[in-house]
């Protein structure tokens, strides 16, 4: 609870005037969830077994929504480090699907074409989705080496900190030198519906 705490008590005030008032609405009608009925009760954030890593957590994106307060739910990090699994939904006293909340902020920052909150972890959406579209599935170590190409940035530390995981994987056979694709017709398909997705323009 402290981090979001410490972000929602920081010395920048949100300001009323940044509202849009038609953004909750819209992210209602689309994630199909009554966010009007959130108590804040904070229950979500209490059993998302990422909150320590968020800014705001779940209970505080439903809160920037509820006041449109648009760009900093869009620019949180908390929507990027959601892992989908659904247990914030499951001990929701008011049945909210949360997870669907994160999924249509996360296509309404890149299609907006705002700051990804969590740039090395788009990087690695991004190279999930390339593999993906190329293979029709993801292949894991074109993965793990085209997101380190892409965040040679971070120095030679997170270059190589996976080097004796990967050794690991390959002896167990978890991790394969050639990917395994789907037909023609299945990666056409694939193709198709990522292209249509904001990502393939940001
Ligand atoms: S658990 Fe449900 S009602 Fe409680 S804060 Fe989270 S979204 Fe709102
Ligand atoms: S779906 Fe996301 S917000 Fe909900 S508990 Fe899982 S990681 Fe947390």
């Amino acid at each position: 609870m402290e981090q979001a705490t410490k972000k929602f008590a920081s010395s920048e005030p949100i300001k009323v005037s940044d509202s849009d008032a038609g953004f909750p609405h819209k992210v209602a009608k689309i994630a199909g969830t009554d966010l009007n009925a959130c108590l804040t009760c904070l229950s979500c954030s209490g059993g998302c077994p990422m909150y320590q890593y968020m800014d705001y957590g779940p209970h505080g994106i439903m809160r920037l929504v509820v006041l449109g307060l648009k760009r900093e739910a869009l620019t949180s990090n908390t929507i990027w480090r959601c892992l989908g699994c659904h247990t914030c939904a499951a001990v929701c006293p008011m049945a909210i699907n949360i997870a669907s909340v994160m999924d249509y902020l996360r296509q309404e920052c890149l299609a907006e074409k705002l700051p990804v909150g969590d740039k090395p972890l788009w990087e690695f959406y991004r190279s999930m989705l390339n593999t993906a579209r190329r293979h029709g599935r993801v292949a894991k170590l074109e993965l793990m080496v085209e997101h380190k190409i892409r965040t040679m940035g971070l120095g030679p530390k997170a270059w190589f900190q996976d080097v004796l995981l990967g050794q690991t994987m390959m002896l167990k056979h978890k991790l394969h030198l050639l990917p395994s694709r789907l037909m023609s017709s299945g990666r056409a398909a694939v193709r198709k519906i990522l292209d249509a997705g904001p990502w393939a323009t940001y």
